[in-house]
């Protein structure tokens, strides 16, 4: 579940605080009153400083496509390697 920040808008309190939500619920907090001075405005921090780092973003895997695509950079700087298809390369190369 992702980490996401909050804080309150009131500048005389400006407490912050953090929540695990699922990404549905990610403006209900924004929608309640500051839990220690009750403004009524609190706001999401952004979330910027996540960006580039998955694990706290709660994705512990790279994207599905993520090899083919790394995979796909390889062979177009090395279209004759095989990368594992012999039976068709080797077909052709011999
Ligand atoms: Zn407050």
């Amino acid at each position: 579940m992702p980490r996401y920040d909050y804080y309150c808008s009131n500048e005389k309190c400006g407490t912050t605080f953090e929540l695990f939500l699922p990404m549905s619920r990610v403006d209900e907090p924004t929608q309640k009153p500051c839990p220690s001075c009750n403004y009524k405005t609190i706001l999401r921090k952004t979330a910027a400083p996540l960006i580039g780092d998955p694990v706290r973003m709660g994705v512990t895997k790279p994207p599905a496509d993520f090899s083919k695509y790394v995979l796909g950079k390889i062979k177009q700087k090395h279209p004759n390697h095989s990368m594992g298809n012999t039976k068709i390369n080797h077909a052709r190369d011999i």
